[in-house]
This record gives structure tokens, C-alpha cells and sequence, in this order.
């Protein structure tokens, strides 16, 4: 009697490996796709740290004329296309 219960469970569980190495295959191309995109969201990263230094102001030794008021300054400030004194840049 012991050994009719042994076949069976043999029996039982070669099936059910059966089973288990189906959805095993059926799920491995699944990932490959996710791990595909990861690079890109880096790329973005590495444009963040780019960020260009933009010249804001420049230093003029001898003075400039303020492009608004006139006045003659050492430093002026980018504003839009004008390069204006302390006094006319909006802060
Ligand atoms: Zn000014």
C-alpha cells in the first residue's frame, strides 16, 4: 500500500513541474522591456546638470551708459536685448 501512495505523489509532482517551467518561459520576456527605457530618464538627468551659465551682468572698467537711464555704471545687468544699471534692473 505504501508504495501505490508513492507513485501517485511522484506522479503529482512531475506534473506540476510541468506547469511551473510553462509560466516560468511565458514570463521571462516581460522585463526586458522596462530595463530598455531606464537609460533614457539618465539622459535627463545629465541636461539638468548642464544648466547654462548665462551671463546675467558685465563689468565694464571705464563705465557704460545705462541703455534706460543713461547713467554711466561700472556694471550692468542683461535685461531682455538692454544692458541697464543697478537702479533700472527688475529684480
Ligand atoms: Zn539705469
Amino acid at each position: 500500500m505504501t508504495e501505490d501512495r508513492s507513485l501517485d505523489d511522484f506522479a503529482e509532482a512531475a506534473a506540476g513541474d510541468g506547469d511551473a517551467a510553462r509560466t516560468g518561459s511565458d514570463a521571462e520576456p516581460d522585463p526586458v522591456d522596462p530595463d530598455g527605457a531606464k537609460p533614457d530618464s539618465g539622459d535627463l538627468d545629465g541636461a539638468a546638470d548642464a544648466d547654462p551659465a548665462v551671463a546675467t551682468s558685465t563689468w565694464h572698467a571705464d563705465g557704460a551708459a545705462c541703455d534706460r537711464c543713461g547713467e554711466r555704471v561700472h556694471r550692468r545687468w542683461r535685461e531682455a536685448d538692454a544692458f541697464v544699471c543697478a537702479d533700472c534692473a527688475s529684480w
